[in-house]
């Protein structure tokens, strides 16, 4: 590729809100087979919604809510301000710690709370079967569930769901058009993933990957051919790193945008499909 037809190139996409942060990228772009998805935020709008507390016997909803949104307060995780949206009161936590990709445990009114995954749940030595008939349901529709432990107890499961981005499906099946195959990567239970995957399209789904766990199940896909991640979130960073070809939301956290190589200016899937046009264009122009 001569400078000057990446030059043309990258500012074309800039025009269209796709920024090429190295010329490199465009032309990479041009050979990948597989584009791979982080699902939370960029399939998904990153906000979630409560859309069901089931309770175990013995508790009461607003008291679990008021002690899993004081939980919740020490996290980032789009999960815990739908948790504290929901509660009406908010009590304090201490003595928190924060489990990423699983769940966070602390002290609140003198009680011991955990929230999280089902497997959070195991590690902390809660027994959630009285309820996963009730999750089965939840992730069957693609809702994320979340259980919450008060001094050992299991006490409710939390269902949340986070509204696909209306333009995710078409540009999905534009990816199809191209010849590329599209894969999910997500910290979330299989069973919620493969419904959304289903709506959508994806022909891949990795799913219950832990935070640190995305680069490996990155580098699997790498082992088919050239993979382009797209992601959001500061545990994207390192799969936007490594991979062939980073491409960022630009509504996402700086970490994301400062290690991917593509940084898109909308905050959707639409701008996957024009930075793969352009690069496309871009390289024929130069055969
Ligand atoms: P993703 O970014 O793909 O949604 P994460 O690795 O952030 O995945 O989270 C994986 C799972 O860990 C979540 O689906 C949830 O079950 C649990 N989890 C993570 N953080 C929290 C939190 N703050 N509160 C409750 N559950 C959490
Ligand atoms: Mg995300």
């Amino acid at each position: 590729a001569t400078p000057t037809s990446i030059m043309v190139g990258t500012g074309r996409a800039a025009e269209l809100g796709v920024l090429f942060r190295k010329g490199d990228a465009l032309q990479q772009l041009s050979g990948i087979d597989t584009v791979a998805l982080d699902k939370t935020g960029t399939i998904t709008e990153g906000r979630p919604e409560v859309t069901e507390v089931i309770l175990a016997e013995g508790f009461a909803r607003e008291t679990v809510l008021s002690l899993a949104a004081a939980v919740e307060g020490a996290s980032e995780h789009p999960i815990a301000s739908a948790i504290i949206r929901a509660a009406k009161n908010v009590f304090t936590a201490s003595e928190v710690e924060v489990v990423t990709g699983q769940g966070i445990r602390a002290q609140v009114e003198g009680r011991h709370v955990a929230v999280g995954s089902g497997r959070f749940m195991a590690e902390t030595g809660v027994e959630v079967q009285a309820l996963s008939e009730a999750e089965e349901a939840h992730m069957g529709r693609g809702e994320t569930t979340i259980f919450v432990a008060v001094d050992g107890a299991l006490a409710a499961m939390i269902a949340v769901a986070d509204a696909v981005k209306p333009s995710s499906k078409q540009a999905i099946e534009a990816l199809h058009a191209r010849g590329l195959r599209v894969a999910m990567i997500t910290g979330d239970k299989r069973a919620t993933a493969e419904a959304i995957a289903a709506q959508i399209g994806i022909d891949d789904v990795i799913a219950e990957v832990m935070p640190d766990g995305k680069v490996n199940a990155l580098n699997e896909l790498r082992g088919e051919g050239a993979v382009a991640f797209v992601g959001d979130g500061i545990n994207d960073a390192p799969a936007l790193a490594q991979a062939d070809v980073g491409i960022a939301i630009g509504t996402g956290t700086d970490v994301a945008i400062e290690s991917a190589d593509v940084v898109l200016m909308s905050g959707d899937l639409t701008g996957v499909v024009t930075a793969i046009d352009a690069s496309r264009h871009t390289m024929r122009n130069i055969r």
